[in-house]
């Protein structure tokens, strides 16, 4: 049997790659992905070392691609397929807050089209792209038991009326978790979503401030920042395959926020 393949979209940062180096370390082999720079900084690479060992070089490819551009995505999708010939899981990870915190009364339709490409119609239409490949490898590969898993947010349910466009997205991710588990069930292919809650990442960096007060003032039954390797441990506790009757679940890694407390 062949090694096994992750394509974890937005991994060259934070969450995105908390789950690569997790996966490289489960002997996945990693397709590591961002828009905005063509190579990965040595830094990484020298983690991506440390975990794979001797020829660590096969082990993982950087692939830039704006998963919002179709074109960006078909290169993803074919660049895989010729270096790594089969892909297991995928992680939609990829996805930015909008660029100005706007009240809704104010909301730009600019933020809004660029929001929901990133977050929702990349992902949608490259989860549609790669579901279809995984149905075809189920027939040709034995013992392939692939993986699709989204990384939404607790702002898929909590109100944030200045960022509409990012809560819309994101409630759109989740409604896109059951569609494609709905789907993907007779084809054995599983389909989960990941709720993060207050993650210190580049992302939450220029809300540091604001969300320290409300862990101090106790939104969060566990009070404290949760880390982006405890996102990584939800995705390993997924495709470690021990949850064989589910598809379509949430896993909340958002230190209890998502309890409605009296
Ligand atoms: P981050 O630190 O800002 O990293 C975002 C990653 O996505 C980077 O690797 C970035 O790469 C990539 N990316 C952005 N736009 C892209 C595009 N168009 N195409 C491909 N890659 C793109 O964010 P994070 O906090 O790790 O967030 C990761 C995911 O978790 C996001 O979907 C976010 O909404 C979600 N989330 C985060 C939190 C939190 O508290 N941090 C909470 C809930 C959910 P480049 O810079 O190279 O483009």
């Amino acid at each position: 049997m062949g090694e096994k393949v992750a394509l974890i979209t937005g991994s060259t940062r934070g969450i995105g790659k908390a789950i690569a180096l997790e996966l490289a370390n489960m002997e996945y082999l990693i397709a590591i992905n961002g828009a905005s720079t063509n190579h990965l900084p040595k830094e990484y690479i020298d983690e991506l070392e440390r975990v794979y060992g001797r020829n660590y070089k096969k082990k993982f490819l950087y692939i830039q691609a704006d998963i919002s551009q179709k074109i960006d995505r078909k290169n993803l999708v074919e660049r895989i397929k010729k270096e790594f010939k089969r892909l297991d899981l995928l992680i939609n990870n990829a996805g930015i807050s909008p660029p100005e915190r706007r009240d809704i009364l104010e909301a730009s339709e600019e933020s809004f089209e660029e929001v929901l490409k990133i977050n929702l119609q990349g992902p949608y239409f490259l989860t549609r792209d790669i579901a279809n490949w995984m149905i075809n490898q189920k027939k040709e590969l034995k013992n392939y038991n692939p993986y699709i898993i989204n990384i939404s947010s607790v702002s898929s349910f909590a109100s944030s009326p200045n960022r509409g466009e990012y809560c819309i997205s994101k409630a759109g991710i989740s409604m896109m978790t059951k569609l494609y588990a709905d789907r993907l069930a007779e084809f054995k292919i599983p389909v989960f979503e990941i709720q993060p809650g207050i993650i210190e990442t580049d992302m939450t960096l220029p809300v540091k401030g604001k969300y320290d007060e409300l862990i101090n003032q106790g939104i969060l039954p566990i009070k404290r920042w949760g880390f982006p390797d405890e996102v990584a441990k939800a995705v390993r506790a997924i495709v470690s395959g021990l949850l064989p009757y589910s598809t379509g679940d949430i896993i909340h890694i958002d230190g209890g926020f998502h309890l409605k407390r009296l």
